[in-house]
């Protein structure tokens, strides 16, 4: 740990945007111009533009007790690319704008931009600009992501037919799961400081709910293997809340199996610690960041070549219904908090 403190005063406004974005390498020909001047210019010839903006606010969004900042700037990122991988786009630019409270050292900062810069590395994407304040109470993080698509390519919340099949990328749950753990400890230090946290076999956890990635290796499958989802949104507030924004807004209903639910052992195993039903955490916890999407039946025979992707029901006439069908066969309604029978 770096145990310098230096005060962003002493750098000035423009001395730390200066001192933020001097590295930057910009990455893609769409990137006419970015930080430094009064906005950036962007052309992406031809292809359409996509948008997304989400604003993060500390004691709301992040606690920084238990979230090291270089996560907390790489999740930032993440989460907006999650957006535009839901159209079905490619992120190309962000922007970062940042509300600093005095709490915040130049040493805590640079930490936070290191892992903006680890994402955008990751997912190809240039910091083009951004703006920074300072902050009477806590940090406040806004990113926009920009991205492109060929016009006409992307995949909206309201297009899935009856018969289709609906899937999800990777699995659910672990981030809901990671959070209960550090709350928990978050918990037993404030009760007694310097208890040594018991984080053992809970990294996988821990790790979906502080380093989220984004679906882009999904959305360079469908590319690649000639799929164009029906319909399709990142899933940010758990399985069955998504499941039913998207049902409403296409105007259709769906049957949903529990046993194809793809929970990561990992997840499974500290559900049953916590007495949790891992159906339940991955059908309400949120902050998973995978892609709830629909194709067309005839598209199964390309989709089970990636084991990434899991087939998790289908849909139906509007009139039958959101359900949940369980491994003991019983049918339930799919429900915003999950599935009531298991909060009793
Ligand atoms: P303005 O006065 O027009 O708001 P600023 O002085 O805030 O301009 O910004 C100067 C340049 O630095 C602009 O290109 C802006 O987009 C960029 N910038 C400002 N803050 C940040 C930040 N936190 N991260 C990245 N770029 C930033
Ligand atoms: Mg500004």
């Amino acid at each position: 740990m770096n145990e310098t403190r230096t005060e962003i005063a002493s750098l000035g406004e423009f001395g730390l945007i200066d001192h933020l974005c001097k590295n930057i390498e910009i990455q893609n020909a769409s990137t006419v111009l970015g930080v430094g001047d009064d906005a950036a210019v962007i052309d992406h010839f031809g292809k359409q533009t996509v948008v997304t903006t989400d604003l993060l606010i500390e004691g709301i969004h992040f606690d920084l007790m238990y979230t090291p900042l270089k996560h907390l700037g790489y999740k930032s990122v993440v989460v907006n690319l999650s957006d535009l991988y839901a159209m079905n786009a490619i992120p190309t630019q962000i922007t970062m704008s940042i509300g600093l409270s005095n709490r915040i050292s130049l040493e805590a900062i640079e930490e936070f931009y290191e892992g903006v810069y680890a994402a955008c590395n990751k997912y190809g994407v240039d910091l083009i600009g951004g703006d920074t304040a300072s902050s009477q109470k806590g940090f406040i993080i806004s990113v926009t992501a920009i991205g492109e698509l060929t016009p006409g390519n992307f995949v909206k919340r309201s297009t899935a037919q009856k018969g289709d099949l609906l899937c999800v990328s990777g699995d659910l749950g672990g981030a809901y799961l990671g959070l209960v753990i550090l709350e928990r400890e978050k918990k037993i230090f404030l009760e007694s400081p310097g208890v040594q946290p018991d984080l053992e076999n809970q990294q996988y956890v821990i790790g979906r709910l502080l380093k989220p990635e984004a679906a882009k290796e999904t959305i360079e499958f469908f590319a690649s293997s000639g799929i164009k989802p029906t319909a399709m949104m990142d899933i940010s507030d758990g399985l069955s809340s998504e499941v039913l924004h998207l049902c409403k807004q296409s105007n259709v209903g769906c049957v949903l199996y529990e046993e194809k639910i793809p929970i990561h052992n990992d997840a499974r195993n500290v559900a049953f610690k916590f007495e949790l039903d891992p159906t339940a955490c991955a059908l309400s916890g949120g902050e998973d960041y995978e892609l709830l999407f629909t194709v067309p039946q005839a598209d199964y025979d390309k989709l089970v070549l990636n084991e990434n992707i899991s087939v998790v029901g289908y849909m139906t006439e509007p009139e039958k219904g959101c359900k949940i069908l369980t491994k003991g066969g019983n049918s339930f309604d799919i429900t915003a908090q999950g599935w009531n029978a298991f909060q009793q």
